[in-house]
């Protein structure tokens, strides 16, 4: 019996797992020969490119319910160390008990995570970065309106201005309007707090003049060479040494990958992710690949892939094919993603959409904002309960379902 064992429960770990399946049952290998193992410390594929949306708790899919039907086996337990010469890993399960388990081909999959700081009054400050962080901002944004009224009350200082910052403060702006008494609008406010001296510093120059327009129509201040040196339940202070009264402080600045990349002997990026060949092995460890928000592989020439929702799906389905393939003597397949997108949710004034990685902007408004609702609400659920549409789903010729694949 062979062992395949994929890290982390995310869009990686999970299609790398179905992908690996999948690849077993075509060349007729029967599951007695070759078994895949995901270990997850969640009982859930959390679906985090919406948690900066109301109700987060709903943004999850059961991972029995995909991994169940093909056959994997479910390891619920928070993985502490890798030896990759003895192929072993040490996970504590939920009973915290240790537990030992063997490989012989893995996939990291274990994601990433925000680089919460360290400055005074830390524990004030909210993120969108896990399930339960989520959860714990969406319970204080509800309780804000039965909460005697002071200074700040509606008001929230979003740090950083890339991707999730600019999702989270427009949502933010409509949010806070609609969670507010008629009467105390006005007292609506949402200061967006941006290190570099531009917003969107990694989105470049197609989209920016849109969403500078955008932010300007929905009234978020901006404090651009910024950021927040202290916090309270009350307050923040910037590093301008201006204090803004606020409620609510939430931190999106700087993602890093999964600490356990750490446990792998080899080469990571600048944001600590594992550095993979064409066919997404890690460069010089034997019997390890990488995939997701671990993984720094190349998706065109000269381009690294993101730590996005985008590539983590093509990344576990080419792990998975190739993972598999490795342990059955076929021949690997080269990491090929679809060509580069974004979609930005503006909150109330839509989302815009760019192609390229110069993003040029393809549309904007109410028609970028419907695909962006589309994807959110189906491209990136993987399919529950049936074996054969999970595993047709798991193709890695395919990123996204198209009609043929969901028939
Ligand atoms: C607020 C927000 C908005 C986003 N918006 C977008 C967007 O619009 N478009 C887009 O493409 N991307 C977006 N992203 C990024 C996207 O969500 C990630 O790139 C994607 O989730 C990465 O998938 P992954 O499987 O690599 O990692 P993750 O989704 O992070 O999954 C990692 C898994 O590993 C598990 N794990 C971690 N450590 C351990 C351990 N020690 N032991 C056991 N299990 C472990 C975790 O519990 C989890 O199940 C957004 C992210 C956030 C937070």
């Amino acid at each position: 019996m062979k062992n395949i064992l994929v890290i982390g429960g995310g869009f990686a770990g999970v299609w790398s797992a179905v992908g690996a399946v999948r690849t077993a049952r075509e060349q007729g290998v029967h599951p007695t020969e070759l078994r895949v193992t995901l270990v997850s410390n969640t009982d859930d594929l959390v679906i985090r490119p919406r948690l900066y949306e109301a109700d987060p708790q709903a943004m999850r899919v059961a991972l029995d319910r995909v991994l169940g039907p093909v056959g994997i086996q479910r390891v619920a337990a928070t993985v502490t160390g890798i030896d990759t010469d003895s192929r072993q890993v040490t996970a504590l399960g939920r009973d915290a008990r240790p537990l030992t388990l063997d490989y012989d081909r893995l996939v990291l999959a274990a994601g990433s995570q925000v680089v919460r700081p360290e400055l005074p009054g830390a524990q004030w400050l909210f993120d969108i970065d896990t399930l339960a962080s989520a959860a714990r901002l969406d319970h204080h944004l509800r309780r804000l309106p039965q909460s005697a009224p002071f200074d700040g009350r509606f008001t929230a200082v979003v740090v950083g201005a890339g991707f999730t910052g600019l999702e989270i403060a427009t949502e933010l702006a409509g949010r806070l309007r609609d969670l507010a008494p008629r009467e105390r609008r006005d007292e609506v406010r949402v200061v967006l707090v941006e290190k570099a001296e531009s917003v969107g510093p990694e989105l470049g120059e197609g989209p920016r003049p849109h969403i500078v327009q955008v932010l300007e129509e929905l009234g978020i201040e901006r404090r651009l060479g910024t950021t927040v040196d202290a916090v309270s339940g009350r307050s923040a202070t910037l590093s301008s040494g201006e204090t803004v009264p606020a409620a609510t402080t939430v931190w999106t600045a700087g993602m890093t990958a999964s600490p356990l990349t750490a446990s792998i002997p080899g080469e990571r990026d600048r944001i600590g992710r594992l550095v993979v060949d064409a066919y997404l092995r890690v460069k010089g460890v034997p019997g390890v690949f990488a995939a997701g928000d671990t993984a720094a592989a190349e998706a065109e020439p000269g381009r690294l892939t993101t730590q996005s929702c985008q590539h983590a799906v093509p990344l576990g389905k080419f792990a998975g094919r190739n993972v598999a393939g490795d342990l059955l003597g076929l021949d690997l397949v080269p990491f090929a993603p679809d060509p580069y997108v974004t979609c930005l949710d503006l909150g109330p004034a839509g989302a815009v959409v760019t192609s390229g990685w110069d993003r040029t902007v393809q549309t904007t408004g109410q028609e970028a904002k419907k695909l962006k609702q589309q994807i959110n609400s189906a491209w990136i659920y993987p399919p529950v309960d049936d074996a054969g549409l999970i595993l047709r789903w798991a193709d890695h010729r395919t990123t996204w379902p198209t009609a043929e694949v969901a028939a």
